[in-house]
């Protein structure tokens, strides 16, 4: 019986460069003349490792160059066969979420541990193999592994063509490489599948209800990310299913489309329906779903789901790190917010002071009144998409001209670009030098980047590129940091540690730093005051702030129609219930931000 999973990254694996299998060279096993490691057949010959052989002696993943080798002990409690795996020495998911009627279901977890594939299970896009991917088994003998648990029913449902699917997935940015035309075009063609008749008629519909109308005639490549997105949840819905599933479906969102979007995924559900969605935005999470599964292993390398769990419950269960029930703990610390955010303090240095802006767009405009930043300090800014906030990060870092009023002083910046560049053919290592000298501590560890070093940036992922970017710009001599939507590809502990490491580099250099993010955890977090952006999206934008938390947050959470209070074990914040004795309370009293 096997008693570790040993993954080999192909794309990692450079057999010809490491000095010829560096890792079958050193293995004690193959030096005692069995072939534990070997090259593969195919092409590339990349490294394979035989799972019985391996004794978890950790020498090869330590010693590869290129970090593409881990080795992991199963934990005692998976003593039966994975129900998926990619391939030999590949990622192997250990069990699946059961969709609940009746209710929203989220999955919670780290990338890379499996949620997507999960999905891609229940969507009927990948069929469990049971580990068995030279000699997938018959959907029998599936059926038979499932005995007696909700899976099974559910798979039985789902070959007998009584569940109807609809899977949205986590790449909306491939939609238009796979389908050319205009949204309508697109929402038409699926709206004529659901119920021809009536095509039209429901296209308009939704397009009214998620706010598609002003492009709908647009061609799919010409849109936003944000765009795409919910062009992606409306041909999710108009599909007309019994079972939704919803890979990330908030990525390029602002926080008043998340909460559009949760209220019309809310909407699918009744006794015949379920949704089950994927989510990194925490406060979303919590207000959309009814329950959850949360999701742990190691990265790249095993993922299990938990059982079901309240969401309350499940979101505290994830931050402490700890599963009772299984007796896992898949994080050896418990994630923490402050009860009271309001950092105190000597008395604010004045950085710099900016005085009635004004700049002009194409089409848009963008004026802000009087505000001052200080050092030491981390602004938070929020505002909808298309309000004009990257372009004030940009008049900060000189890119864009004021044609009108002027920022007081020249101080030195330091930007990170909302749209990161992909291209370079640069080491990890080589782009990342001055952090890794200077801020190894600081910025490297946290940040999980020692095992990217020997990755060229453009083979990185989203969130590697992301934290590589941060490393990047928080790595530079400045005075002032720029940080443009640092939380996007990033999941919920990652998005923390960036929080605690931008934390950090304010308090220890005595430095600024603005973020711009639509994560309201995250911004609540991270912030010790905010600027808030109102106006009319792609016409005109009015920067008011910085304003303290509370100020600030009264203001946006004012604008939409939201109050937050603080979870009383977890202290992180919750959206109250529309009319809820709490949100009732809350407003009389003219607190948005929580009490
Ligand atoms: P998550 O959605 O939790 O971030 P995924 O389910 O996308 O995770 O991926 C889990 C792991 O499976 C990752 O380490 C990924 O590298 C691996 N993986 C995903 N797709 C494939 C594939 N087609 N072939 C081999 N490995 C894959
Ligand atoms: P945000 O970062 O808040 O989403 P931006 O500052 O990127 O918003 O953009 C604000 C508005 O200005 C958008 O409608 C955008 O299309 C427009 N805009 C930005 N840059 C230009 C430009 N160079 N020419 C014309 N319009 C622009
Ligand atoms: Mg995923
Ligand atoms: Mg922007």
């Amino acid at each position: 019986m096997r008693k570790r999973i040993a993954v080999i990254d192909r794309e990692k694996c450079h057999p010809q460069e490491c000095g010829n299998y560096l890792c079958a060279k050193l293995c004690p096993v193959n030096r005692s003349g069995v072939d534990c490691i070997y090259p593969a057949d195919d092409v590339g010959k990349k490294a394979r490792i035989d799972e019985l052989l391996c004794t978890g002696c950790q020498i090869c993943p330590g010693r590869c160059p290129f970090g593409a080798i881990k080795i992991i002990n199963l934990p005692m409690q998976l003593d039966k066969p994975p129900i998926y795996r990619y391939g030999e020495n590949m990622f192997e998911l250990y069990s699946l979420p059961a969709p609940q009627f009746g209710q929203v279901t989220g999955i919670l977890g780290k990338n890379g541990i499996g949620k997507s594939t999960a999905l891609k299970i229940l969507a009927n896009v990948i069929k469990p193999n049971l580990g068995k991917w030279q000699n997938p088994p018959e959907f029998k003998e599936v059926l038979t592994f499932f005995r007696g648990t909700e899976i099974q029913k559910f798979l039985d449902k789902l070959q007998r063509n009584e569940v109807s699917l609809s899977y949205k997935p986590q790449q909306v940015d491939l939609i238009p490489k796979q389908f050319s035309g205009t949204v309508r075009e697109l929402l038409q063609k699926v709206a004529v599948l659901g119920t021809s008749s009536e095509a039209a008629g429901k296209v308009t519909e939704i397009a009214d209800t998620l706010s598609l109308t002003a492009f709908l005639d647009n061609p799919l490549q010409a849109i936003s990310g944000g765009e795409l997105q919910k062009v992606a949840i409306a041909a999710a819905a108009l599909k007309n299913a019994t079972l939704y599933l919803f890979d990330e479906p908030t990525s390029y969102l602002d926080i008043k489309q998340r909460l559009q979007v949760s209220h019309f995924i809310n909407s699918l559900v009744s006794d015949s329906t379920a949704v089950l969605l994927i989510e990194h935005d925490l406060i979303i999470l919590d207000y959309l779903t009814d329950s959850l599964n949360i999701m742990y292993g190691h990265e790249g390398v095993y993922g299990v789901v938990s059982g079901i769990k309240s969401s309350r419950e499940g979101i505290n269960v994830f931050l402490d790190g700890y599963l009772r029930e299984e007796n896992v703990r898949f994080r050896d610390y418990a994630i923490k917010f402050e009860a009271v955010q309001d950092r105190v303090r000597g008395k604010p240095q004045l950085l710099l002071s900016w005085k009635n802006l004004h700049t002009t767009l194409g089409h848009f405009t963008l004026a802000t009144e009087e505000g001052q930043l200080h050092k030491n300090e981390i602004i938070g800014i929020l505002g909808e998409n298309g309000i004009g906030k990257t372009t004030f990060i940009k008049m900060l870092a000189g890119l864009i001209l004021p044609d009108q009023g002027t920022v007081d002083r020249e101080i030195k910046v330091a930007y990170k670009p909302q749209y990161l560049e992909t291209s370079s053919e640069q080491l990890v290592a080589e782009f990342l030098t001055d952090a890794i000298q200077r801020y190894s501590h600081q910025l490297i560890t946290p940040l999980g980047i020692e095992a990217l070093l020997a990755r060229k940036v453009s083979q990185l992922s989203g969130g590697e590129l992301q934290r590589v970017a941060i490393a990047k710009c928080l790595s530079q001599q400045a005075e002032l940091f720029l940080l443009d939507e640092p939380s996007a590809y990033l999941d919920v502990e990652q998005r923390l540690i960036v929080s605690k490491v931008i934390k950090n580099v304010a308090q220890e250099r005595d430095v600024t730093v603005l973020v711009v993010d639509h994560d309201l955890m995250f911004i609540d977090h991270v912030s010790d005051r905010l600027i808030v952006f109102t106006g009319q999206p792609a016409q005109s934008g009015l920067l008011q702030g910085p304003f303290t938390m509370e100020q600030g947050m009264n203001l946006f959470l004012k604008e939409l129609n939201i109050t937050l209070r603080r979870d009383q074990s977890s202290h992180r914040p919750r959206i109250n219930k529309l009319g809820s004795v709490k949100d009732r309370e809350q407003r009389e009293e003219g607190k948005w931000y929580y009490s």
